[in-house]
């Protein structure tokens, strides 16, 4: 890796290339579930490229991921690009592009960012380069809850689609996210047996549900208290929230169920279990007091994530962006749940969030600027020739 070798790759970076990758992939709508043409235009523009493409079903057969690899053949690191292609469930805003900003549904999450990353990809083929290990492009459906639950991501790690480290294109480039919480969302039910009746015709010591929910409320708010002690330095505390709580039918009749849901989320890895037991424990001990029963379900969506900021990856992306932005970015916490927590958790490897400073995700108005689309693909062609070397040559 030389400096030659980076002025090269950041030179390579097409805009025009870049922006029609994009505006292809928004085109086709590709709300999550079925992502499947949006992924076939992904794969017939890097074939067209001259990449080779593979289609793992991984574990959604309707729309197989998408994979492809630049090999420099000799031994080194292999930095993953990974994106997902489906959007959330709105109406579908196609692709425009007008006074330098690019608009349309998945525009800022993540189809811009995707594009981006293809083009870095080809900006080092372009140049030859890497000159050691190579990148792993991966490009995925069924990210976007709740209509996705993860899956392909899951099977596409399981089945090796991995490298030695990832980046994520996601709208997030004022920080180097090095900590985030991990989140499971609990739904509890709390009930009592016998029917729905009028208020007036219920037996005595008929289970009040109602108030049993407003008092599991108030002891999880105690608890959130509690929580304020488990701490991390970047990523916050420990909490607990109550976003939904629905019961009965009208106004003079006494229901049989009462409904909470809300988060969990934790600062220290592996803390999902601990957190589902002492849901369960305390949902529990307020429907006995009540006379009601509780029933816990609780999903955990992602587990805690950290960076080490001593990584041969941060330090690739850090050199990078240092040298396209001029400083390099704070070290802060991640404020949402992504893929990179899993492929911290369930791969093991080091990920880091970074995309276009994009506005309007998950909404009918995303817009990102082309100039940061052009910036993602300059810094993500750096990182990876600050990342892909031979390990055994020294720290990268
Ligand atoms: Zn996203």
């Amino acid at each position: 890796m030389t400096c030659e070798d980076h002025q090269a790759a950041v030179a390579a970076v097409d805009e025009a290339r870049l922006l029609e990758t994009a505006v292809d992939l928004v085109a086709a709508p590709s709300p999550t579930r079925s992502a499947g043409e949006a992924a076939d235009r992904l794969d017939r523009r890097l074939r067209a490229d001259g990449f080779e493409v593979e289609r793992p079903e991984a574990d959604w057969p309707e729309s197989p991921a998408v994979v492809a690899r630049l090999d420099s053949g000799a031994p080194g690191r292999w930095l993953q690009f990974n994106g997902h292609l489906d959007t959330v469930h709105l109406p579908f805003a196609p692709p425009a592009v007008r006074d330098g900003v690019f608009t349309g549904s998945g525009s800022s999450d993540m189809k811009g960012g995707i594009a981006a990353s293809v083009e870095a990809m080809r900006a080092l083929r372009d140049s030859g380069l890497p000159r050691a290990g190579g990148i792993l492009l991966t490009a995925h459906d069924h990210h976007e809850a709740p209509w996705g639950d993860g899956r392909q991501l899951r099977a596409l790690i399981r089945e090796g689609y991995v490298g030695d480290g990832v980046l994520l294109p996601e709208y997030l480039a004022d920080r180097l996210p090095g900590a985030g919480r991990g989140m499971g969302v609990f739904d509890i039910r709390l009930t009592r047996p016998g029917e729905a009746v009028h208020e007036v015709l219920r037996p005595p010591e008929t289970p009040d549900v109602v108030a049993a929910g407003a008092a599991l409320v108030g002891e999880l708010k105690d608890l959130d208290v509690r929580l304020t002690a488990m701490r991390h330095e970047v990523s916050g505390r420990d909490s607990v929230f109550v976003g939904q709580l629905e019961s009965g039918e009208i106004f003079n009749q006494a229901p049989v169920s009462c409904r909470l849901r809300g988060t969990r989320r934790w600062v220290s890895q592996g803390r999902g279990e601990e957190a589902r037991e002492e849901l369960t424990a305390l949902a529990g001990s307020v429907a006995s007091r009540f006379g009601a029963e509780a029933a816990v379900e609780f999903q955990v969506v992602g587990e805690a994530f950290e960076l080490r900021r001593e990584d041969p990856l941060v330090e690739a992306f850090q050199a990078a962006v240092e040298a396209n932005d001029g400083a390099a970015l704070p070290w802060a916490d991640k404020p949402f749940l992504d893929d990179g927590n899993r492929f911290c958790g369930q791969a093991g490897i080091p990920a880091i969030t970074h995309g276009p400073a994009a506005k309007g995700a998950h909404t009918t108005e995303e817009r990102v600027p082309v100039a940061e689309l052009v910036r993602v693909a300059r810094v993500y062609a750096a990182t990876a020739l600050n990342f892909c070397r031979d390990a055994a040559e020294g720290s990268g």
